[in-house]
């Protein structure tokens, strides 16, 4: 299967070209030239599977060939190896016909582990393949360098470097990151903020020439496709466990950059019965004005108790726009160059196609807190943040009592003590058994100043052999 970008003018490339690449060169991302589809039958024929054999059967057709069966089989079980409950993505009811589904069984605790361990597995098999080293290097504020960092740690053939913000993330932010002792894991605190980390990291990938020859940087954040591949998995998972195909399913997403809530776009244009995606925001709210009013204008960022939902413009969502712009990817790149002003205005046939399958709904953090203590009180389920208002806007939005709706739990509460606390809850949420120890742990990690130069040479010369 061919990859393209959305924007029309980068090359087509092989799946493993398409992992190893990001960014298209035309700036676009890249897609699957076709989706794989699944009819009911089959869908049916897929239920009571365990989490790992269902996902074999849904990512083949993406790799159509790169893999074996067998190799794949392999990758898939290391990668969920080290979650703490054997169904790897349990569902939890908390009202009539209202779910959470748990994505935070992972090594730290947040649905991200379930894109990066794979991600993480996947690549070391294609460098392998290939007598190929590579450096991933990335900027986080948050869950993502924690992920990367413990998805990579095990490969031989990638050394990471993982910059933050130096003093402005949480302790057991840094300390999950810091406290993997890997040799091919190297965390930067840089002294600035986060926007410095993110703007060194794309220096270096747009002048590569710091490195030495025929090593070459490899990207990890969201826009990787094979992140959006894994997380098409629980979607099918969750809505098997629930009676699909035979009934319809929702969904409610906490939404950032619009990955995690794509992919289960993509389940259903595979086949899956879904009824509605409802994108749920915390007041950075790019997404929600779009599909509410076709407003999508950049504003200033908010700082608010769902860090990870803090972002100003969602990428994956120009994914969307391909296919609501009918694959078109020259209106995509006019779309996109519009955008470089700081807005840009949906055609009404676009809109009203999303309109289709996506609702929209925004909380601020006041409302959130209400949310987690609500449900709390009732049920005596302690919801994380993000999962708080996804919860909410699946409350909101539903227009079917009688589809279940499912509630993507983003993250654990431990993560995000704060939000935890201003719901009222007198001590912080414990961390799960196995993280117990996470304040006595050893750290390391390197303090760098605000400057390129310091980073490329730090990068350059911490590359394993
Ligand atoms: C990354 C993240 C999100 C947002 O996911 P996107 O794929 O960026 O939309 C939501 N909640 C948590 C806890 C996250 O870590």
């Amino acid at each position: 299967m061919k990859y393209i970008s959305t924007r029309g003018q980068a090359p087509a490339l092989s799946f493993e070209d398409a992992v190893l690449t990001g960014l298209a060169s035309d700036g676009g991302l890249y897609v699957p030239e076709t989706l794989p589809k699944f009819d009911s039958a089959t869908i049916a024929s897929w239920a009571g599977l365990s989490y790992q054999d269902l996902a074999l059967e849904i990512i083949k057709p993406f790799i159509d060939g790169a893999l074996t069966d067998s190799e794949l089989s392999a990758i898939i079980e290391k990668s969920y190896s080290n979650f703490r409950h054997p169904a790897i993505a349990p569902l939890v009811q908390i009202d009539r016909n209202e779910w959470v589904l748990e994505l935070f069984q992972g090594p730290t605790l947040a649905f991200k582990d379930f894109a990066l361990q794979f991600l993480g597995n996947l690549l070391d098999h294609i460098l392998a393949k290939r007598n190929q080293k590579v450096a991933v290097m990335g900027a986080t504020s948050g869950d993502t360098g924690s992920a990367a960092i413990v998805g990579c740690a095990q490969c031989e053939n990638i050394d990471i470097f993982i910059l933050h913000p130096h003093g402005r993330v949480s302790e057991v932010q840094r300390r999950q990151m810091t406290s993997v002792l890997a040799p091919n894991v190297h965390n930067i605190a840089l002294k600035g903020n986060f926007d410095d980390c993110q703007n060194m990291v794309k220096a270096s990938f747009s002048d590569q020439s710091f490195l030495p020859d025929g090593r070459q940087l490899v990207a990890v954040n969201s826009i990787n496709w094979a992140r959006i591949m894994a997380q098409i998995v629980y979607y099918f998972y969750a809505a098997l466990a629930l009676g699909a195909p035979h009934r319809p399913v929702s969904f409610s997403v906490p939404t950032g950059n619009f990955g995690d809530i794509f992919a289960g776009y993509l389940a259903s244009k595979m086949g899956l019965p879904v009824e509605q995606l409802i994108i749920a925001t915390n007041a950075n709210d790019i997404l929600h004005r779009c599909i509410s009013d076709n407003d999508h204008s950049k504003k200033p960022l908010i700082h608010s108790l769902s860090p990870s939902m803090d972002i100003m413009v969602s990428s994956n969502f120009e994914r969307l726009l391909f296919d609501l712009y009918g694959r078109d990817g020259d209106a995509i790149s006019t779309l996109m160059q519009e955008f470089s002003s700081g807005s840009m205005t949906l055609s009404e046939s676009a809109l009203a196609k999303a309109r289709e399958l996506f609702c929209s709904h925004r909380l601020a953090d006041e409302d959130m807190v209400r949310v987690i203590a609500e449900v709390f009180d009732k049920t005596g389920y302690l919801l994380d943040p993000h999962t708080a208002i996804g919860v909410e806007a699946a409350r909101v939005k539903r227009k079917n009592q009688e589809t279940p709706v499912v509630c993507l739990a983003t993250a654990h509460p431990a993560k995000f003590p704060d939000a935890v606390k201003r719901a009222g809850q007198a001590k912080d949420p414990a961390l799960p058994a196995h993280m117990a120890d996470l304040f006595e742990l050893e750290e390391r990690y390197v303090v760098l100043e605000n400057a390129i130069n310091a980073v490329q040479q730090y990068v350059a010369g911490h590359l394993s052999n």
